[in-house]
């Protein structure tokens, strides 16, 4: 088994990134396996090394060890740039001009599961216009779905302890495989990371559940395995509400200034014991 943690280094580490990282760590290390840490810093406009400093040191204060290097990301855009030049010599994206504002407006039903999806304005342009259009205009690239489909209509993971589910990658539209200002969008970098990395298992929030199924397509379209998933239970505030990065109180940060032992608080969360406020709730 090789599992792994993948934090942004947008901020400080809550006890939501605790948990996830210590489920991580537990299932490799019980199964005598490995858990690596990935460092998704393709964000160059949010992303910060003080970040990642912190990111480790705070792994490292809960008795999280990790296997090899941390990867980065930002090492990696040869092959992103590699993997989308595979799709685009295949026909399958197609170059998208669009401002936000574009989209905005030209907008009707339906909605994806993470808010509306795009309304497919660029897919039918002429090869010429595209070439002319990109020569002098910033473009994300975008999946064409119904394409990317056509061959892999029945798409399905292993979502651990549960059994099979089916993947929906269609309600997500046509989605952005590399942005205008990222040379990949996470769902094209974690998808061939993962695979590249060697992960069996990815274990990770529930709130990214709905991103599975594009990277089963993704897997699909690539020639990538596809490993075991373990969508968890979200660590949630006295409120009820799911952490945030803002939420200080319950950084790692400020609970490792208040005194906590590390150590003990990730053999608690191992055994889903939270400290007092918080709970688990299913997305
Ligand atoms: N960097 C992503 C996050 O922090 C990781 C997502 C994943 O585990 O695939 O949300």
């Amino acid at each position: 088994m090789l599992t792994r943690f993948a934090p942004s280094p947008t901020g400080d580490l809550h006890l939501g990134h605790a948990y996830s990282a210590v489920l991580a760590h537990h299932a490799a290390r019980a199964a005598g396996g490995k858990c690596r840490i990935r460092i998704d810093d393709i964000d160059g406009s949010r992303s910060r090394e003080e970040f990642v400093a912190a990111s480790l040191a705070d792994l490292a204060w809960l008795g999280i060890d990790w296997d090899g290097d941390p990867v980065r990301q930002s090492d990696r855009l040869g092959d992103y740039a590699a993997a989308l030049e595979n799709l685009r010599a295949r026909g399958l994206v197609y170059p998208c001009f669009c401002t936000r504002a574009d989209i905005a407006a030209s907008l009707s039903a339906p909605h994806g599961p993470s808010g509306a999806t795009y309304p497919g304005t660029c897919r039918g342009l002429s090869a010429a216009t595209r070439e002319r259009r990109m020569a002098a205009e910033p473009h994300c690239w975008r999946l064409d779905m119904a394409r990317a489909l056509a061959d892999n209509g029945d798409l399905q993971w292993e979502e651990a302890g549960q059994g099979l589910r089916s993947a929906d990658p269609l309600a997500h539209g046509d989605i952005v495989l590399a942005r205008k200002d990222a040379p990949a969008s996470y769902h094209l970098a974690s998808t061939l990371d993962d695979a590249d990395m060697g992960v069996t298992h990815v274990i990770r929030g529930a709130d990214l559940i709905a991103s599975t199924d594009v990277h089963r397509l993704l897997q699909a379209l690539l020639g990538l395995p596809t490993p075991v998933y373990r969508h968890h239970a979200l660590v949630c505030g006295a409120d009820g509400k799911r952490l945030a990065k803002r939420d200080a109180a319950a950084s790692l940060a400020s609970l490792r200034a208040a005194g906590v032992d590390g150590r003990a608080l990730a053999a608690d969360l191992a055994a889903d014991r939270l400290p007092a406020g918080y709970s688990l709730q299913n997305a």
